[in-house]
């Protein structure tokens, strides 16, 4: 009943859902640190979001709780309009074609069954206090056609107002001119990107 309701909350907020993400492992991430990786590729731009649930509901359990599932909803609305997440300037008019938001739960142990890489089993004796461990990522990908795509230089995100619960984003950004990283933090929300697409 809990799932039925936590699962009914997903659908109802993503319109396309891919699991392709699923093998990633969500237990892998540092809390206080959402990835963000940023592809250019001529007119259209990607941004792809993997933020741990610690660093935008404060926690990575399943929610069950009234008020925890309320959390989780709202969140997912959040990343429903990018702009409460990150701005592209204006001038690079881009609009967007295509977004998917969900999050990425950590398997029960009785779902196991259906991976493929059983060598991942070894691990598991660790997890028999797995309440403490079970982890969770929200998991964004927006995608946007751009009529003057060289002209952004920027990006900013109100990603750390909206969830005060973040901590950096660790930015990757490839374009044909090569790729860069980025440390961001709630201090200076912002990228130059200037020239370099
Ligand atoms: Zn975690």
């Amino acid at each position: 009943m809990t799932k039925n309701i936590y699962f009914s909350l997903l659908l109802s907020a993503v319109a396309t859902v891919s699991f392709a993400e699923e093998t990633r492992q969500v237990d892998k991430h540092e809390h206080g640190v959402g990835e963000l990786n940023i592809a250019i590729d001529k007119n259209i731009i990607d941004f792809e979001f993997m933020l741990p649930g610690a660093d935008i509901v404060g926690f990575e359990y399943e929610a069950k709780s009234e008020e925890d599932l309320a959390l989780v909803s709202n969140a997912l609305e959040k990343f429903e309009d990018y702009k409460n997440v990150f701005i592209i300037p204006a001038v690079g008019q881009c609009n967007i074609a295509s977004q998917e938001v969900l999050i990425n739960q950590e398997d029960e142990h009785d779902e196991h069954n259906e991976h493929d890489e059983h060598n991942e089993h070894d691990e598991h004796d660790e997890h028999d206090e797995h309440d403490e461990e079970t982890h969770n990522e929200f998991y964004a990908k927006y995608s946007f056609e751009c009529d003057s795509i060289n002209l952004i230089n920027k990006v900013e995100f109100p990603y750390f107002v909206t969830f005060p619960n973040s901590g950096e984003l660790e930015v990757q950004f490839i374009s044909e001119l090569g790729s860069t990283s980025f440390e961001v933090e709630a201090d200076k929300p912002v990228i130059n990107i200037e020239g370099k697409i």
